[in-house]
């Protein structure tokens, strides 16, 4: 192993990079920087979140940079402004012995007026979001003639996220013989596409495999019925007590009403998702971050801004549709020399997807049963057990107390004291799990109701959600199409019919793709030129048709709500942990649960 001296790093980038505690290389950055020090043109670099890619690119372009010339020459393009901030956080205190050296972060949700003026006074490095760069080039405030770098953080990722028109009119302003440096997790199709054609005979450098993921991941599947995913989600949560762990979910809409019931069903849930505020999504994570919450229900976007090194569960509720996104997700824990489990609450229809998957990223999944009531009431007794065992007891202020408790008690034998204790913590639950109906694994043969039902609920879960109800932005029009993701559709392939079909530029705003079709927004002034020049398209052999969603009419007409389980009980860990500390658990008597109403929420212990 080489040291960073020995790969070239300047004694000033060292020695901010010492203080960090940066003592040797990591194997990217063994690989990269020497690349990118020896002016090599392009390079790509296949290495997941947490591998020490940052200084990878990060220390060669702070040494290369010139803080003599006061315009941009090095430019950062990250899916996210968490990510952007990360990184223009991290390039600062590695240059910290680099005078006049700036590095400026810029992305979406903040005042543009204040980055412009940052622009304006001048800067070498920029660390953007594309969105708002692309505003800020629209507006003729960023000059990025003097490029001479461009790194794509997280590609995979900005593609997934619909960025790739964006990125190709960025890149269109930049010179063209710059250095192009492309970071991606994983090497799907499009990124090929990219690289192919951005990049001169580019070095490519594989950290791990290809879409091989992390293996201190555990990968597990519960194979239950549609109706079933909510109970299973809640048994799961159950059988851990101390998860802190990300559900995934497919759409806003979902994300919300499954946060929504687990904090009604007492859990320490919240949602993150694209229609909160950045305010409110700031306010989750930190949260979560802080392990104030311990389940943080998500859509694959909204989550990408997290950077969470020690979760101990990733939940799949409902298989994503690529490897990618699935890779993506899983790789959220395991991190950091600690194991995880990536855990698929999986629809039997979903099972050929498990072994597509297990085929790419050669991992072999474990088939799991639904936890019983007894086993869960087992392992949370456990988890009691232990916290007993491990409670800091504060002698000297309780000292005083305990006499006379002493007193009250002394006719009990141990053993009674124990069981009282127990029996005080778990009645509830005990009594819940009784009453509940157990879960049952669908055989792989499925029954008609999942064979038509699912996908149809799904459908009507989905239309009530995330597309049929919302309404436009403002100046666009909301569009239904009849393909969704079933047609293999993505915003990609939404955006390259319309680029082929629709004569003249059109912009395209917010996409919301279901199973069996799909919304996107045009400016209103596109919306009929878009219906006539789609209409009678093919798409994968089958016949567009595309129409005005009207505030969710067309979706409306598709809608019920759909059932989850037939009982509705819901067991909740809260019957027995001290996360209830002043806050008395979620069930009645009877065994049914009550909901929670809007109460502080216990701290995650
Ligand atoms: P990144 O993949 O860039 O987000 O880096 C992951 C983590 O590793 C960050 O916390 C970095 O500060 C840390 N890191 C990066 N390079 C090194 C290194 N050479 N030695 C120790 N820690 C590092």
């Amino acid at each position: 192993m080489k040291t960073f001296e020995e790969l070239g790093v300047a004694p000033e980038i060292r020695r901010a990079i010492e203080e960090m505690g940066y003592e040797n290389p990591m194997p990217v950055q063994e690989e990269v920087i020497p690349y990118l020090l020896d002016q090599i043109r392009d390079v790509i670099a296949l290495a997941q979140t947490g591998t020490g890619k940052t200084a990878a690119f990060g220390l060669p372009l702070l040494q290369q940079v010139d803080v003599k010339h006061n315009v941009p020459q090095a430019l950062i393009l990250a899916p996210t402004r968490e990510l952007c901030l990360q990184i223009a956080g991290d390039l600062a205190d590695y240059s910290k012995y680099i005078d006049h050296l700036k590095v400026l972060p810029v992305y979406g949700g903040s005042s543009i007026e204040s980055q412009i003026k940052a622009l304006k006074r001048g800067v070498q490095i920029i660390v953007a979001t594309p969105g708002r760069l692309i505003d800020l080039i629209n507006r003729k405030t960023v000059q990025l003639e003097n490029v001479k770098y461009v790194v794509l953080d997280e590609a995979d990722e900005m593609l997934n996220m619909g960025f790739t028109e964006s990125i190709d009119e960025i890149l269109s302003k930049v010179p063209q013989d710059r250095s192009m440096l492309l970071f991606s997790a994983t090497m799907p199709k499009e990124i090929a596409k990219i690289t192919k054609k951005y990049m001169e005979a580019p070095k490519e450098i594989t950290i791990g495999r290809k879409n091989e993921g992390s293996n201190n991941v555990k990968h597990v599947y519960y194979m239950v019925h549609a109706r079933d995913k909510y109970l299973a989600l809640k048994r799961i949560a159950d059988y851990y007590p101390n998860i802190y762990g990300i559900i995934f979910c497919r759409t806003r809409r979902e994300t919300q009403e499954i946060a929504d019931k687990l904090i009604q069903d007492g859990y320490n849930a919240d949602s993150l998702h694209g229609d909160l505020s950045q305010a409110q999504r700031d306010y989750v994570m930190q949260k979560f971050r802080v392990r104030n919450l311990q389940l943080l229900v998500a859509t694959d976007v909204a989550a990408r801004g997290l950077d969470v090194d020690s979760l101990t569960h990733v939940i799949h509720y409902g298989l994503p549709d690529d490897i990618e996104s699935y890779n993506h997700r899983s790789g959220r824990t395991g991190r950091a020399g600690k194991t995880g489990v990536s855990i698929a609450i999986a629809h039997v229809k979903e099972k050929g997807k498990i072994r597509e998957i297990e085929k790419i990223m050669n991992k072999k999944f474990e088939q799991s049963t639904i936890p019983s009531g007894d086993d869960i009431c087992e392992k949370q007794l456990f988890a009691f057990a232990d916290k007993i065992e491990k409670v800091k007891v504060n002698e000297d202020e309780i000292a005083r107390l305990l006499p006379s408790v002493y007193r009250r008690l002394e006719w009990l034998e141990k053993e009674d004291i124990i069981k009282r204790v127990v029996s005080l913590e778990f009645n509830r639950l005990i009594d819940y799990y009784r009453d509940a109906e157990e879960i049952e694994t669908p055989s792989d043969r499925y029954s008609r109701e999942d064979k038509g039902g699912a996908r149809n609920s799904r459908d009507r879960f989905e239309s009530r959600g995330a597309g049929g109800s919302r309404s436009a932005e403002k100046g666009y029009s909301r569009l239904f199409i009849n393909i969704g993701r079933t047609d293999n559709v993505n915003p990609a392939t939404l955006m390259g019919l319309i680029n082929d079909f629709v004569p003249g530029k059109v912009r395209i705003g917010r996409i919301d793709l279901m199973q069996n079709f799909s919304f996107f927004e045009v400016p209103e002034g596109d919306a009929q030129k878009v219906i006539s020049s789609l209409k009678g398209q093919e798409e994968n052999g089958r016949r567009i048709s595309v129409e005005v969603a009207q505030g969710g009419a067309v979706a409306e007409r598709r809608e019920r709500r759909p059932s989850y389980g037939g009982n509705g009980g819901g067991g909740s860990r809260r019957g027995g942990s001290d996360r209830d500390r002043g806050e008395r658990n979620s069930f009645s008597d009877s065994g049914k649960k009550e909901h929670r109403k809007g109460g502080r929420k216990p701290k995650y212990s």
